[in-house]
């Protein structure tokens, strides 16, 4: 009988579980010619969700979970997943519902017909404000530009994953995660399922604007070094710009000798510079601040309770 995990981040999701884990038997029993496995992942939550967890399988031997040390975030979160994972195939999906589990169903019919990654496509974006939405397509489009990759837009992490795609996942152990970069870089037969993505069931969303833009920051440089390019070309621009500007003005005081004007432009050109060196810099430094976070090769995430084992002894 083949296996599927359904591997779920939680954070902070104590209202969340109950009607996800009703859900989510509803499908399993659909679906009884499949093993199953629920594997929770807890990120560091600070409210009762691992007890909640923990009830699960006392009632549920189906269920794992995996403890986190402490709060990793989501992407990290779902490494852990793909560690721990044992089923033949994997399909991720949010705590709150957001993600139907009635679609899974359809995914696994797209498995058996050989697709290794199966990912949802929404077809709206739920209860989002206007400004949200304009904000994430325009990031998508500029990511598309940059990096050589596809990274499709309005997909998020909601997918089905063959065990083939899980294994090559946990081989990129990056830090600084962008997981929607990866699904995309691992490659493998891709299928889209179109679907429409509801409102929370309870709590609210962990991400907020500067959190959103972090992750957009790290969605381009982690997949691409075309900022550093950007930064060169803009250096070349001005360098030659300023060449000719120079030209022009010698040309000038060699005609028309030496007037002491020109005060306006001269700050103007500093600050444009200054900023734009500034600008470079930082640039420079976020892709040297990814360097060091790897050189340290620490640990991407410490799990600290698999089921009842407590982990963190082994030397
Ligand atoms: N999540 C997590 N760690 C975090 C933040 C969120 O594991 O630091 C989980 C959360 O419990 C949920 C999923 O990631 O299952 C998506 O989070 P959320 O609903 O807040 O994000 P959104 O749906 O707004 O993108
Ligand atoms: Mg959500």
């Amino acid at each position: 009988m083949k296996k599927v995990t359904l591997l779920i981040p939680v954070y902070n999701e104590e209202a969340s579980l109950p009607a996800l884990y009703k859900r989510l038997t509803e499908l399993m029993d659909r679906n009884a010619r499949y093993e199953w496995e629920l594997l929770f992942i807890n990120d560091g939550s600070s409210d009762g969700t691992l007890n909640e967890i923990r009830q699960l399988r006392g009632n549920d031997k189906r269920v794992n979970y995996v403890n986190l040390s402490r709060n990793f975030g989501k992407e990290t979160a779902m490494l852990a997943g793909f560690d721990y994972t044992t089923g033949d195939c994997c399909v991720v999906m949010d705590a709150d519902l957001q993600d139907p589990p009635e679609l899974v169903d359809q995914m696994l019919h797209y498995w058996e017909e050989g697709y290794d990654d199966i990912y949802a496509q929404r077809r709206n974006r739920g209860e989002e404000s206007w400004l949200r939405r304009k904000l994430s397509l325009s990031f998508y489009k500029l990511l598309q530009r940059m990096s050589r990759i596809d990274i499709l837009p309005n997909v998020g992490d909601f997918r089905l994953l063959d065990r083939r795609c899980v294994l090559t996942l946990r081989r990129l152990r990056e830090h600084e995660r962008y997981t929607k970069g990866l699904f995309c870089w691992i490659g493998y037969r891709k299928k889209g399922i179109v679907f429409d993505r509801g409102n929370r069931v309870a709590g609210h969303s962990s991400w907020n604007f500067l959190k959103l833009l972090n992750l957009a920051i790290e969605g381009i440089t982690s997949s691409s070094t075309a900022p550093l390019r950007i930064a060169t070309v803009c250096g070349l621009v001005c360098a030659v710009s300023s060449f000719i500007y120079a030209i022009y003005f010698l040309v000038k005081t060699l005609l028309y000798g030496d007037q002491a004007a020109g005060f306006p432009t001269l700050i103007i050109v500093i600050l444009f510079l200054g900023g734009l060196q500034l600008f470079s810099l930082g640039i420079i430094g976020e892709y040297v601040g990814r360097i060091f976070l790897e050189t340290k090769r620490r640990p991407v995430y410490i799990a600290s309770e698999y089921n009842e084992t407590k982990l963190g002894y082994e030397e």
